[in-house]
């Protein structure tokens, strides 16, 4: 008798399984995300300090609608870099335990193509189409 995973190979041709990445390939990796976190950082920095001076010029009067409004659009970016970059650190943690490149929900290898796409990716395509599918459920 056949367990599921052993009946899902079988079904499914082995070159349409993609390999985790080889620990070969993980200073690689790592020197890519690397490279992602210190630019996302510094994206971070920049709309920190933009939020912060633009705060500031206004010196104690109250803020016009345009001014709100721009405050409102750095702090919503500054906020949406801070979690790219939770991303990214999520992903080099991922990387040290090793469970970088496999699917969080199923556990299978993540295509290469999609990390290189988005290294931070947790999920593999099928799953994420089932949330999607899910979520329009
Ligand atoms: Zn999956």
């Amino acid at each position: 008798m056949m367990t599921a995973p052993y009946a899902l190979a079988a079904a499914v041709p082995p070159q349409a399984l993609p390999a985790p990445p080889s620990p070969a390939a993980l200073p690689a990796w790592h020197s890519l995300l690397e490279e992602r976190w210190q630019q996302r950082l510094n994206t971070l920095t920049e709309l920190a300090l933009a939020y912060h001076d633009a705060a500031e010029s206004r010196g104690g009067r109250p803020a016009d609608t345009a001014e709100a409004a721009r405050l409102q659009r750095l702090l919503r970016k500054a906020t949406a870099a801070r979690r790219a970059l939770g991303e990214t650190e999520d992903a080099l943690a991922r990387l040290s335990d090793g469970s970088f490149g496999r699917c969080e929900q199923c556990s299978q290898p993540i295509p290469t193509t999609d990390l290189l796409a988005e290294p931070e990716a947790r999920y593999c395509p099928g799953c994420v189409a089932g949330s999607w599918v899910a979520l329009a459920g």
